[in-house]
């Protein structure tokens, strides 16, 4: 997924930092040198890697060492002061400032794509215009790209695929024709929603750059969208450069972030241009789209979930019942307890949703779930999805609605008992000290006769109900810790 080792190297510095004793300058120093070095090997470029440091530093020794206030501060405390100042900090090289743009229902919207041949930019136009397209924009494809052979196919088998109507021509060679043509026709026809495809080039060239600027004089476009290619490292931000001194785009469309892409480069292009990203590519199908918003996708980025995207998912398929997800969302988000019930209510709306490889990243603990379930393939997981909920129907309501452990007893051996005993006269030997509380000796279970019932009844085995239920316990802890997580990101919107 995005960027998941830079989330896996900032989670382990922030671990490593509430292990210290004392949360000093050192401290910071150390843990900011693990999250910088984490951000170069990103391709993240040097100045702004620096900038971070620096201003992290400065921002965190300050609230740290001045001032009576900083005296009283308990050492929980001023982690979270650390930690929040990085996360704020890693918004911010994101989150340019500028609202992105939003087409606006019942008038036409132009949005041009620029972008080097081979960066995803035909694939985009149509992915976008498929995202508009299903959230009830009249939306349509128009292809200028008169230079490259092929591009004219391209865009209109992947408009037939998403079945939206195009334009475009075999003989017109004049690009600025096609497009302005194009766009005249479908503002007739009162469409919402107009995307113009534009050539590319393999090189940033004068060429290039000239038909792009005379596109965009002829149509006017309301947004000028660059595709930029996750995969080509600290590139990304001179080509970035060029193109907004030429064609002056207003957004970002970042593609091939599913791939080994570091993503680094395109974190510099938007701090180079002072552009936001608007929409991520994550894979070659029309719906692998997502909308990129900064605070969710450093959240994700460190595994703290993205609920926000996920419910932009759930709008998409209009779920049956969207106030009951809702719901749900908010108690994984404030840890509440998680029964049997509740974690088959997920996994057959993570059924109904789609490739699961792509949103189980966003819902927090089930990405590590599926990681185990089916090692990222879709079929595998999705069957194993399916046994899990056939495992789940074989339950009473009682069952259900509990945290698992009926379908547990202890194995007490004779060895057991004995050590059992043995313990429980230490503790009285050592008197009062643990008054009330019974010394602990780790009992093995078994599964009892209604996990057989439950294997029976739904034609799997005692031994994948057993499963089962160590994956519902695994994802039960994890849903509480996010409630940690999550009290503690909103501490850290809120100010520590
Ligand atoms: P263009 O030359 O810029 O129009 O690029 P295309 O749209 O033809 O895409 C080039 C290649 O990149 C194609 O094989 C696409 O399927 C692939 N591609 C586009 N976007 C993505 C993405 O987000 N992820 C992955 N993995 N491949 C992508």
């Amino acid at each position: 997924m995005v960027l998941n080792d830079l989330g896996k190297r900032i989670n382990a510095a922030f671990s490593e930092l509430s292990r210290v004793p004392v949360v000093d300058d050192a401290a910071v120093d150390a843990l900011l040198k693990n999250v910088c070095a984490a951000l170069l090997e990103s391709d993240v470029n040097v100045r702004l890697v620096q900038g971070l440091r620096n201003n992290v530093r400065s921002n965190v020794k300050e609230q740290l060492n001045d001032g009576e206030k900083a005296s009283r501060l308990s050492e929980g405390q001023r982690r979270n002061i650390v930690q929040k100042a990085v996360f704020d900090h890693l918004v911010q090289l994101i989150d340019p400032g500028v609202e992105p743009f939003k087409p606006k229902k019942g008038k036409p919207n132009v949005i041009m794509f620029v972008g080097l041949q081979g960066s995803g930019k035909t694939t985009s136009c149509t992915k976008l215009a498929n995202y508009y397209n299903k959230r009830g924009f009249k939306t349509g494809l128009v292809c200028a790209d008169t230079f490259r052979a092929g591009a004219f196919d391209q865009l209109k088998q992947n408009a037939a695929k998403v079945n939206l109507p195009f334009y475009g021509s075999h003989t017109e060679t004049d690009p600025v024709a096609i497009a302005a043509a194009g766009v005249a026709s479908f503002k007739q026809a009162k469409f919402e929603v107009i995307i113009v495809d534009t050539s590319g080039r393999h090189k940033q060239e004068g060429e290039l750059f000239r038909e792009m600027v005379e596109i965009g004089e002829a149509v006017e476009p309301d947004q000028t969208i660059m595709v930029l290619d996750a995969s080509i490292g600290q590139a990304a931000e001179g080509q970035s450069r060029a193109f907004k001194e030429a064609a002056g785009y207003g957004g970002i469309f970042v593609t091939k972030l599913d791939g080994h892409a570091k993503g680094g480069g395109a974190i510099s292009a938007v701090a180079a241009t002072k552009t936001p990203i608007l929409f991520i590519g994550l894979g070659e199908h029309m719906t692998d789209i997502e909308v990129f918003r900064p605070q969710p996708f450093i959240s994700r980025m460190l595994g703290m979930g993205d609920i926000s995207g996920l419910m932009d998912k759930v709008q998409e398929v209009e779920m049956a019942n969207p106030e009951r997800q809702q719901e749900m969302l908010k108690k994984i988000e404030e840890g509440g307890t998680f029964s049997i019930r509740d974690w088959r209510e997920q996994l057959g709306n993570i059924m109904s949703m789609g490739p699961l490889s792509k949103l189980a990243g966003m819902i927090p603990g089930v990405g590590q779930m599926l990681a185990g379930a089916g090692g990222g393939n879709d079929e595998e997981s999705g069957n194993k999805m399916k046994r899990m909920i056939y495992i789940t129907d074989s339950m009473t309501r009682e069952e259900l609605d509990s945290v698992g452990s009926l379908f547990f007893a202890p194995v007490k051996t004779k060895a057991i008992r004995a050590e059992q005993e043995k313990q429980l006269a230490l503790h009285e030997a050592e008197g009062s000290k643990k008054e009330g509380k019974k010394p602990k000796v780790k009992v093995p279970v078994r599964m009892t006769a209604r996990a057989r019932r439950v294997a029976k009844g739904s034609g799997t085995s005692v031994r994948e109900v057993e499963e089962f239920l160590m994956q519902y316990r695994m994802v039960s802890r994890m849903v509480k810790s996010m409630g940690g997580k999550a009290g503690w990101m909103k501490k850290m919107q809120g100010g520590a």
